[in-house]
């Protein structure tokens, strides 16, 4: 599996990668769906949603504030390394990631988008600006504006939209490039979920990575059921000795 998923990435002259959680988890950052995602007696999605945040802004940035506080912990992995090296193997590369945790950035990686967005980065209710707020744990909660208003995660929640410039990117990349790599996510959140359909139907290749089957699996080209810190180096190997 891992060498036809070389043949294919060979052959292609542009390469796209979306990740999700799953890229994380081997850094040691709970995913949302799976054994380890649980918090408390809340569900992830109950939670990551303006709903929530309205009704009980001190519970949802309790929350924020455990995870920011595991990542802060974490470093990238090797998934998260090989994925920089593919950066650097290809001259059409780009990661759309959905993590928020900030990991591929600290890899060094220049063409990324972080489609919902990076809970290190804060922004006002009141006056809407953002900013990074690194403090770990929190000084206060829920965090205050110099305005006084209360500061939310700078990230997209669920039953909220991806702002339209990272969007109208996204289909750029989806209706230009040639391949695509997904790992590490269960393919269930909209609208990253639908984006490997889209680059199909322009007749790219799709090969997935993933440590179980997924709704992705079917459309994609080859599947390797494996973990991203131990697929994506085998890959970038392969890759190297014939690029
Ligand atoms: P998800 O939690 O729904 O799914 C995680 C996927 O990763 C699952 O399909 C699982 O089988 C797979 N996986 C777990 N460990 C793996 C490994 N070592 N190698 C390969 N695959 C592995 O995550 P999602 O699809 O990204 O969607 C949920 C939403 O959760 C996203 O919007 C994301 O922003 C958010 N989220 C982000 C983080 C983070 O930033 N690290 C963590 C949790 C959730």
């Amino acid at each position: 599996m891992v060498q036809k998923a070389i043949e294919i990435l060979k052959k292609s002259s542009s390469l796209l990668v979306i990740t999700g959680a799953g890229i994380s988890a081997e850094s040691g950052i709970p995913t949302f769906r799976g054994k380890d995602g649980l918090w408390q007696n809340y569900r992830a999605e109950d939670l990551a949603t303006p709903w929530a945040f309205q009704r009980d802004p001190e519970t949802v940035w309790k929350w924020y504030d455990w995870r920011r506080g595991i990542i802060s912990k974490a470093k990238p992995n090797k998934g998260h390394i090989a994925i920089k090296e593919l950066e650097d193997l290809y001259e059409r590369f780009f990661l759309i990631t959905q993590n928020v945790d900030g990991l591929h950035g600290r890899t060094g990686i220049k063409n990324m988008i972080e489609i919902h967005g990076n809970l290190w980065r804060v922004r006002c209710t009141k006056e809407g600006r953002t900013f990074l707020l690194l403090d770990t744990p929190l000084k206060e909660i829920p965090p205050r504006c110099t305005c006084g208003a209360i500061l939310r995660p700078d990230v997209v929640w669920f039953g909220e939209s991806i702002p339209q410039d990272l969007m109208d990117k996204a289909y750029t990349l989806l209706n230009t490039y040639e391949t695509l790599i997904v790992a590490g996510t269960s393919g269930v959140v909209y609208p990253v979920a639908s984006f490997p359909t889209i680059l199909k139907a322009n007749g790219g290749k799709i090969v997935e990575i993933n440590i179980e089957k997924t709704p992705i699996s079917d459309l994609a080209d080859i599947s390797i059921i494996g973990k991203t810190g131990e697929i994506l180096p085998e890959i970038v190997e392969g890759l190297k000795k014939i690029i």
